[in-house]
């Protein structure tokens, strides 16, 4: 009864058709359409997610090529979202894919984000995630932030109200200056886990990451999770 497309994860117990049909009924958004999206983006599309946004107001440099697959030399300068919904429409033409070349700001966030099931955070920057946790927290959407640093990488699960948001974790951190290293192997491992995550809240799968940061660290292969608490007091999810 499915797309010929999905016939190899029916066969997953954990999707089967009735989970077939509840990722085709779902929606996403991813914010940033550079590395973490790259293999991210593919993965929403390839589980066959219905509805899938995605953000971006920067456009395509060389130095963004050693991670950041969608894109290719012949895109150089052009918007990333435009770039991606070039190359997601021509893979997977069967579904709604809904590109937005700008950043999200405090202005448009809640208004973009209220459209999407689940909300998948692709940014190097702690200034975007804040906007991004403060429109979600509000808007009670659940979140994943994923997070890259060199070889080691980061992913947390946010349900609103339930489990500690984004700025129970930053605190007042300051943002590092420059450039932030990356590497394509991280960021993509770390993005297909952002990507299992989202399956695991979309299907009502069990979810490892709810309240726990889970630690990627690409030169010994290893994940480790660390159980983060709501904080007393946090300006955005405290009561
Ligand atoms: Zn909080």
């Amino acid at each position: 009864m499915f797309s010929e497309r999905y016939e190899r994860q029916v066969l997953l117990p954990e999707v089967g058709e009735a989970g077939q049909r509840k990722l085709l009924a779902s929606s996403a958004l991813v914010v940033g359409c550079g590395g973490l999206a790259s293999t991210l983006l593919y993965c929403l599309c390839g589980m066959g997610v219905g509805r899938i946004g995605f953000c971006d107001g920067d456009t395509v440099s060389l130095s963004n090529l050693n991670r950041q697959f969608l894109h290719g030399v012949a895109d150089i300068g052009r918007n990333k979202a435009a770039s991606a919904y070039e190359k997601l429409s021509a893979f997977a033409p069967e579904l709604t894919l809904e590109p937005y070349d700008v950043s999200l700001t405090d202005e448009n966030a809640r208004r973009i984000i209220s459209r999407y099931d689940v909300v998948l955070l692709a940014v190097d920057s702690i200034a975007s995630r804040r906007v991004v946790n403060r429109a979600c927290i509000a808007e009670n959407i659940p979140l994943i932030d994923g997070g890259i640093n060199g070889l080691n990488g980061t992913l947390l699960t946010v349900r609103p109200h339930e489990t500690a948001c984004l700025a129970c974790l930053f605190g007042e951190a300051i943002p590092p200056a420059g450039k932030i290293p990356s590497f394509s192997p991280v960021v993509s491992v770390l993005s297909a886990m952002q990507a299992q995550t989202a399956a695991n809240l979309l299907l009502g799968l069990p979810n490892p990451t709810d309240g726990r940061l889970l630690l990627f660290d690409g030169s010994s292969l290893t994940t480790d999770f660390i159980p983060i608490s709501r904080r007393t007091g946090c300006p955005v999810c405290g009561r």
